[in-house]
């Protein structure tokens, strides 16, 4: 097993070479997290700046699927990953490295940390404007470790959906950032009600404000939100990533208007 100190040095060197990191969390899984970290990381690129995405959704790496990435070719060498090119975008997930995407499911703790540090140590990102993070679901032992591991963090944007019973999963979310010292971006409430395919027209179909009220309540940025709109689920399925390619529907223009609130000033970007 490797020295951790040795480790942590190696994840500070590369993560030194990075300006900004981004780290997406949600109170649980399937409220739309890795669709956020997707088309953020996919926004910021298309902006001009150089950007890493990082998936280490332990549980369930999608990002393959979403980008159509199904079966990289890795390249490296003992020690270090060379990550997936995708136009500009810098792609690492935790899912081109398992044969099986039930395996990580089964790891235990101790593994599962092992492989989120290796992982953090071995990736070559080279120089970065931004590095977005796809964290495990919750507030448990996983996205604790990660969020220990990459300082100094930008930030967090956290994920959610309308209904209170997610509401109380951002609260969490919330003092877990807190806790740790990871400010809050915001607050982004995704599959707020619902687009018709036909007409457009947006219909409320889950109760509740959870994203906005509790952003209201616990004094953090409140980002927007995200309808549910089927073409966004489509895109995810058939790996094209929603707001390079349906950035002119209003669900694009409206993902697109939050998403670029979180990448910076135009002073950050390289020529
Ligand atoms: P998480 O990362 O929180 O588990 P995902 O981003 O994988 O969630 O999203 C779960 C599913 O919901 C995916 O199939 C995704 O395409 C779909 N989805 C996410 N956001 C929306 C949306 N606004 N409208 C429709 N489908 C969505």
């Amino acid at each position: 097993m490797k020295d951790e100190g040795v480790e942590r040095e190696k994840i500070q060197s590369r993560l030194s070479r990075i300006r900004h990191k981004i780290i997406v969390l949600s109170g649980k899984g399937g409220v739309g997290k890795s669709t956020v970290a997707v088309n953020l990381a996919t926004a910021a690129a298309v902006a001009g700046y150089a950007v890493g995405l990082l998936d280490i959704d332990i549980h369930g790496p999608s990002v393959p699927t979403m980008l159509g990435l199904e079966t990289p070719s890795l390249t490296g060498r003992e020690g270090e990953i060379h990550p997936v090119r995708l136009g500009s975008l810098k792609v690492m997930s935790l899912g081109f490295l398992l044969q099986n995407p039930d395996d990580a499911v089964i790891w235990r703790g101790p593994l599962k940390m092992g492989v989120i540090r290796q992982f953090l140590s071995d990736v070559d990102w080279g120089d970065l404007d931004y590095l977005i993070i796809d964290a495990p679901p919750g507030t448990g032992d996983e996205p604790l470790s990660l969020c220990q591991l990459i300082q100094p963090l930008d930030g967090a944007v956290i994920v959610t959906t309308p209904q209170r019973v997610a509401a109380v999963d951002v609260r969490k979310c919330v003092s877990f950032c807190r806790r740790l010292s990871v400010p809050v971006l915001g607050v982004i409430e995704n599959m707020s009600g619902f687009v018709c395919p036909k007409c457009g027209e947006i219909t409320r179909i889950f109760p509740g404000e959870g994203g906005r009220e509790i952003a209201a309540d616990k004094k953090v940025p409140y980002l927007g939100s995200i309808p549910m709109d089927p073409t966004v689920a489509e895109a995810g399925d058939k790996g094209k990533v929603f707001v390079y390619h349906y950035g002119a529907t209003a669900t694009g223009k409206i993902m697109q208007g939050i998403l670029a609130a979180l990448f910076g000033d135009e002073k950050d970007k390289k020529d």
